[in-house]
Parts: C-alpha cells; sequence; structure tokens
C-alpha cells in the first residue's frame, strides 16, 4: 500500500467533523441533548490547532495524539468512546499499513469501544456504524474500489440507525419516540470513515 499521509488523513477527519457541527447538533436536539455537534467540533478543533505536530509524527502515534485530544476536549458519553477507538487504532496500527493491518486494528479499536461502552450493535448508537464497518473491512482486500464501497457501508449503517430505538445512551430515555432520527454518533461515525476512505482514495488495496 501506498504510504498513507498523516497529514492530508487527519485534516479531512477533523474538517469533516467540524462542517458537520450543525447538522450534529440537529440529530442530537432531536434525541439528545444538543451537544454531539459541539463537543466534537471542540476535539477537532484541537486536533486542527496540533495539526502540524501530529503530522510530525509517525503514523500510530499522531493517531494516538488524535484520541488524547478527543479524550481531553469531547467530552460527553462519545469523547472517551471516540477517544478509546483512536488511541487502540494508534496502539494496534503498523507505522505503514496495509488494508489487512488497518482491519485487524479496527477490530481491536471497536472491541475497546463496545468494552467502554458496555454496549454493543442493534443499540442505536455508533457501534451501528463502526460495527459494520469492522465487518466489512477484512472483505475488502483487493478490491481497487474499497474506498467507495467502505463509504457506502458506513453511510447506509448510519441509515438504518433512523427506524432503531435507542437502547444505550442518552437517547435510550426517550424509548420508543428515538425512533424516526438517525443517530447523532452514528452520523460522526460515518462521516469520519467517509472522510478517511476519501482521503484514501488510490491506494491500492
Ligand atoms: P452525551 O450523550 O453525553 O450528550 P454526545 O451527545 O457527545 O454525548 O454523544 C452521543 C452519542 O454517543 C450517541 O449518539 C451515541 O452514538 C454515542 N453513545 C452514547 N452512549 C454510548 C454507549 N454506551 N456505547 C456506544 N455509543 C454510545
Ligand atoms: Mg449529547
Amino acid at each position: 500500500m501506498q504510504r498513507v499521509d498523516t497529514k492530508s488523513l487527519i485534516e479531512s477527519v477533523a474538517r469533516a467533523v467540524i462542517a458537520a457541527t450543525e447538522r450534529l447538533t440537529a440529530l442530537d436536539q432531536a434525541i439528545g441533548d444538543g451537544d454531539h455537534g459541539l463537543n466534537m467540533r471542540r476535539g477537532f478543533d484541537a486536533v486542527m490547532a496540533d495539526l502540524d505536530g501530529l503530522a510530525r509524527k509517525p503514523l500510530p502515534d499522531a493517531i494516538k495524539g488524535v484520541g488524547t485530544h478527543l479524550v481531553m476536549k469531547v467530552g460527553g458519553a462519545s469523547g472517551p468512546l471516540y477517544g478509546t477507538l483512536f488511541l487502540t487504532l494508534g496502539k494496534e496500527l503498523p507505522a505503514e499499513p496495509d488494508l489487512a493491518g488497518i482491519a485487524k486494528a479496527f477490530d481491536a479499536a471497536f472491541n475497546a469501544v463496545k468494552g467502554r461502552g458496555k454496549s454493543d450493535v442493534g443499540q442505536k448508537t455508533m457501534l451501528d456504524v463502526l460495527g459494520p464497518v469492522r465487518d466489512a473491512l477484512p472483505g475488502l482486500a483487493g478490491d481497487p474500489h474499497w474506498p467507495d464501497r467502505l463509504k457506502r457501508i458506513a453511510t447506509e449503517a448510519a441509515e438504518a440507525t433512523v427506524p432503531m430505538k435507542a437502547i444505550r445512551g442518552r437517547a435510550s430515555f426517550l424509548g420508543d419516540r428515538s425512533i424516526g432520527h438517525m443517530d447523532p454518533g452514528a452520523c460522526s461515525s460515518a462521516l469520519m470513515i467517509a472522510a478517511v476512505a476519501d482521503s484514501l482514495e488510490g491506494v491500492a488495496a
């Protein structure tokens, strides 16, 4: 696999999250307390402020660095969970990963988030995007269009949270009234995965 450009990868994820602040706010206003957009924005503003510092590090350390910023800045339920996701990815990724290496690290990161959240797929959370992505990654090896497929899987998985009833996180307090809205964390996960896929476009599987 061609070398991943650390700076453009992190920057594209940060910009995607920051650009979606209002959308994430609106989703969390519908089934939560309305802070998901600003929580995520705070975290990724800190990432952007440290972009050059992060980009000087080897890829795994840079991703760990993103996780540290998120743990310190995001807050809410999603801060520790996304912090865990990025810290575990950074710990597990080799310096120059191929798709198989990414799949293995993502599997570990998904399991770490699940443990931290005491949650699982099917409860209308970020795990309903991260889980399908984890499941799909090993099968994408060898497909030149893997970034596109990955993006579609994440986007459809976020859409699939709309008819679900929340049974973890703040939205679960609404019971049946959580049905009919996309989960905010599923949305932020999907747009981060889409940004990663976009910035890895052209990288061979
Ligand atoms: P808070 O719920 O504390 O206001 P945020 O609004 O930033 O925090 O994040 C809400 C998102 O966090 C939810 O949409 C959901 O995807 C995710 N989330 C909350 N609790 C859990 C959990 N136990 N496991 C996995 N994801 C969770
Ligand atoms: Mg919230």
